[in-house]
């Protein structure tokens, strides 16, 4: 039989992505409402921002709705340049892509050749792993320490054939973060054949004054580095998919070759310029964080479940033995949250900092899983 009929010829498909197993992303609420007939459905599963995108940017979005019978600028050139400016960098030490996932996926492209290696901790975000995988890289994944990463033992993984290095700062799924002392002293340690790519997808949230601003500190200061940081996490636009990455001219101008020419929407670019130097509102949203991640924590510890800590995103991660079964109970009672399977740890589960009401359900569902447990 041909392929083309569905048949057995295995030999059409790369070999590199025989045993890899794609992200799976966290349920729809829709889907869960309608599989299990329920009527409030609540999703702490996907660490988005809970409340949708900033004013500003909701009026640029309905303005270039109607212009979507034109191309994006493929270029982004206006928001480039707004976030070069931003930053105190060259435009051309800028990309802007459909999220920070996607610049995870071309930084990957454009350096990895088949038997390259790459380093990174583990559990942390899945596409470190998945996108040199498809590439024939070969991924070295080193243990958290505390439900930290490790960047000494990141360090001692480095080989002469290492291209990159990820390290998310604050690491998902477990919230924790390194700090300055900790950074400074990998970034003299780190040999200079290497790309490190610090990814700050979570860079609004932090409010420790110990924690660097990697753009200004490190790309700056001429280490080596690829920053990352997105508008899908405080700015609300998870669902318009632009991030964008800070680093050395030479890998933004490779990633330039790789990308997709239209990869950011005209609506995308648009309400993440329109997003920029809204500081009341980041504040505002900011604030609101603060307060959710303390009454997580609370509703958590209620119910006797340590979050790892501390932890300074919008997210918390919670080690529960059988994560398989304590996600299946809170879906049974409306609460999507992320087991960390694919991110790692299968033992646990990571909890978005939704809207007090959100939290509420978390802890209504919590204890009436204790109450069944102790009837
Ligand atoms: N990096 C980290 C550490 C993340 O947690 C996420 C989002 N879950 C991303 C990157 C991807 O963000 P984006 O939506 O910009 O692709």
């Amino acid at each position: 039989m041909s392929a083309g009929q569905g048949g057995d010829d295995a030999s059409l498909i790369r070999p590199a992505l025989a045993g890899l197993v794609p992200y799976e992303p966290g349920k729809p609420v829709e889907e869960v409402q309608r599989e299990l007939g329920l009527e409030r459905v609540v999703k702490l599963a996907s660490n988005e921002g809970p409340y949708g995108p900033f004013p500003a940017a909701q009026e640029a979005i309905a303005r270039a709705a109607l212009e979507l019978n034109r191309y994006p600028d493929g270029g982004a050139w206006r928001l480039r340049s707004a976030l070069a400016e931003l930053h105190g960098v060259r435009f051309e030490q800028v990309t802007v892509c459909a999220g920070a996932d996607a610049v995870v996926g071309y930084v990957c492209q454009a350096l990895v050749d088949p038997g390259d290696e790459v380093v990174t901790a583990w559990p942390s975000f899945p596409s470190y792993v998945l996108d040199p995988l498809k590439l024939g890289g070969v991924v070295v994944r080193v243990p958290l320490e505390h439900e930290r990463i490790d960047l000494e033992a990141l360090l001692a993984a480095i080989t002469p054939r290492t291209k990159l290095v990820f390290v998310a700062a604050p690491n998902n799924p477990t919230g924790t973060t390194n700090l300055r002392t900790e950074l400074d002293a990998y970034f003299e340690r780190v040999p200079s054949h290497v790309l490190t790519v610090l990814d700050q997808a979570y860079f609004e949230y932090v409010e420790d004054p110990e924690y660097p601003d990697a753009i200004a500190e490190y790309f700056e200061t001429g280490r080596r580095v690829l920053v990352l940081r997105t508008f899908s996490k405080v700015f609300g636009l998870a669902g318009l998919r632009v991030g964008y990455g800070v680093g050395p001219e030479d890998v933004i101008t490779a990633i330039g070759k790789v990308r997709r020419a239209f990869d950011v929407t005209s609506v995308g670019q648009e309400a993440a310029l329109a997003s920029l130097g809204r500081t009341d509102e980041l504040e505002r949203r900011r604030a609101a964080n603060r307060e959710a991640m303390r009454r997580l924590e609370d509703v958590l510890r209620e119910h006797r479940l340590e979050p790892a800590g501390p932890a300074v995103a919008n997210f918390l991660f919670v080690r529960v033995g059988d994560a398989v079964a304590v996600n299946d109970a809170l879906l049974r009672r409306g609460v999507i949250v992320r087991p960390s399977g694919s991110f790692g740890a299968p033992d646990a589960l990571r909890i978005t900092a939704g809207t007090p009401d959100e939290i509420a359900m978390l802890g209504e569902a919590l204890a009436d899983m204790s109450a069944v447990a102790t009837r």
